[in-house]
């Protein structure tokens, strides 16, 4: 039987009850080695601590390396593990795509460590169980090799400015991040500027999922899906929402940014400087919710 960790931790608060510690050393210790470690989930039920780029993931479930209509890709670095609701939004996902001329599923890349936490390498986010990757690359086949799979690289949708999509653009892409974004789960999700642009201008219906939809750069050899707090996650921090509208017009000023950068403007002096925020890769226990801890070493 598995419990929610909210509720463990507030029974150990009402009788005193000491709850999971960091283990010796590990105030020093990175959190990126404490969490890169674990090679399977916490015993509770899915449940998402703190922030996509500052938090940790209880009761982590693995995405099975192939399934009916995915593959997950790079196995080695141990990331195909999310919370319930990503794995379960994976395989509707997937299954749509599957319907697309020349698509068996999809190729999912990164979603979190077993226990969630920051990463060694990449992300800053992918920390909740809640992100997750997904290659351009038309799942053609689903018999990749392990080998295979850590060798093989995706394709990108876009010149290589991500101002336009190029040849290898389809109508199956365009579907499946429509599908994609209609989910009612779905917080945002992260795409080239050029690929935003051509969504918008390939949408004749209904424009609402566009607002999720999200330009950020290097995001052109995947998809980036993020999804909402779940409901009821009380340890989860939400994102504010995307600006109102569908955001089109701003993309396009982004690629025409791009392609005719403007000259910078000078610096207001009065204008409140940007703080540098550290990288997750520096973080250690104490910069992570208190919850972390148990997930990490539960008692
Ligand atoms: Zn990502």
């Amino acid at each position: 039987m598995r419990y929610p960790l909210t509720i463990l931790l507030f029974l150990a608060a009402l009788t005193g009850l000491t709850l999971g510690t960091a283990g010796p050393g590990a105030a020093q210790a990175l959190a990126k080695d404490l969490f890169g470690a674990k090679t399977d989930g916490s015993p509770h039920l899915s449940e998402p601590f703190g922030f996509y780029s500052k938090g940790c993931l209880a009761g982590g479930v693995e995405l099975p390396e192939t399934g009916p209509t995915w593959q997950a890709m790079r196995l080695s670095r141990n990331r195909n593990w999310g919370h319930a609701d990503t794995i379960d939004y994976i395989r509707n996902l997937s299954a749509f795509a599957a319907k697309q001329p020349g698509w068996q599923g999809l190729y999912v890349g990164d979603i979190s460590q077993p226990r969630g936490g920051p990463m060694t390498s990449g992300h800053r986010s992918h920390q909740m169980g809640l992100d997750v990757d997904i290659w351009m690359l038309p799942a053609s086949r689903l018999n990749l090799s392990r080998q295979f799979r850590e060798n093989i690289s995706s394709i990108s949708v876009t010149t290589g400015n991500e101002a336009y999509v190029n040849d290898n653009w389809s109508t199956p892409h365009f579907r499946i991040l429509r599908e994609a974004a209609k989910d009612r789960r779905v917080e945002r999700i992260f795409v080239s500027p050029g690929v935003k642009v051509q969504l918008c201008k390939q949408e004749t219906g209904n424009r609402r999922w566009l607002r999720k939809i999200r330009p950020l750069g290097y995001h052109n050899y995947h998809f980036h899906v993020r999804l909402e707090c779940p409901r009821r996650a009380s340890g989860c921090v939400k994102q504010d929402a995307p600006p109102p509208g569908d955001g089109c017009d701003e993309a396009q000023q982004w690629v025409n940014n791009i392609v005719n950068p403007q000259p910078p403007k000078p610096r207001d002096p009065d204008a409140p400087r940007r703080v540098p925020q550290p990288h997750p890769r520096t973080f250690v226990m104490s910069d992570l919710p208190q919850a972390c801890a148990v997930v990490l070493n539960p008692s």
